[in-house]
């Protein structure tokens, strides 16, 4: 036997729960190439593969997303989509959003891998299998092949996740903001009652200590979104959103600076998504 399929046939007879299938990086509206992908992951024999395709963001605008639909609901295993491009993908397009929430929902098989906490957890109240949220930059999206990757100006340290802003920055940018007042403070286990920054003065083990934090942030803020039924879940994200978004102006006036912490696109979108529902909707009756 020789190939991916003694590949995935080792890691499973060794205890994996599941093993991901190959996929080339698909460009939007290349759909022979995800055609290919798609009938590759369906020659696989051996049970417990899901299928990886990898895709350009611009698939999930609204010329390429029916395309898309189509072909992924033909897929008869578990599908991981990871989505490609520059800085956070689902900033590019203020339609990333809502045609993913329209993939979960239309598939019903399909999970997001190596994706951020907000877009991760998004997927989890919307009806997504899964979301594999990425404990790095370089594990939360993917760069185009061609393309070399773009920095948001972290200086090269790492990002920490603010619960209270649903939002990642770098270390630089946080003691820049937070020079003259202070910052917010966490009390993960990892900084014990300090804000992120002290993590800035580390000679060494600094990318380890904010991957911990930002561990921690998310799984607690994943213990309050994760009781109750669907639409719960979902009322208390949208709830969370846009507090995280108003969090975003009140730390901006504390800091003395107008637009010094603004929201991403994509939970701006979110926000704003989160506003259309009706209020009946997204608070279920007692
Ligand atoms: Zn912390």
């Amino acid at each position: 036997m020789l190939g991916p399929e003694i590949y995935h046939r080792d890691a499973l007879s060794l205890g994996a729960a599941a093993s991901l299938s190959a996929s080339c990086y698909i460009e939007a509206h290349d759909t022979a190439a995800l055609e290919a992908v798609a009938e590759s992951s369906s020659r696989i024999d051996s049970g417990g593969v899901i299928a990886s395709v990898a895709l350009d963001v611009k698939w999930l605008r609204n010329d390429a997303v029916d395309e898309l639909i189509e072909v992924l609901r033909g897929i008869s295993r578990p599908v991981a989509l990871t989505l490609g491009g520059q800085f956070n993908p689902t900033d590019a397009h203020t339609t990333s959003i809502p045609n993913l929430r329209r993939i979960y929902r239309e598939c019903g098989h399909v999970g997001l891998w190596r994706v951020d906490v907000l877009v991760g957890f998004d997927a989890m109240v919307h009806g997504a299998l899964f979301a594999g949220i990425g404990n790095s930059g370089t594990l939360r999206h993917l760069v185009p092949p061609d393309e070399k990757p773009r920095f948001g100006g972290g200086g090269g340290r790492p990002a920490v996740y603010i619960p209270k802003l649903m939002q990642y920055f770098s270390l630089d940018t946080l003691t820049d903001r937070w020079t003259q007042v202070g910052g917010l403070i966490c009390d993960c286990p990892v900084c014990e009652g300090r804000a992120p920054t002290w993590m800035a003065e580390l000679s060494e083990g600094m990318r380890a200590a904010a991957a911990d934090h930002n561990l921690w942030c998310w799984l607690r803020l994943w213990e309050e979104l994760d009781e109750g039924s669907s639409a719960e879940r979902a009322s208390r994200l949208a709830d969370r959103i846009v507090a995280a978004v108003e969090a975003h102006t009140e730390e901006s006036e504390r800091v003395g600076a107008l637009g010094a912490f603004k929201p991403s696109p994509t939970l701006a979108t979110m926000a704003k998504l989160a506003a259309l529902t009706p209020e009946a909707a997204r608070t279920p009756a007692p």
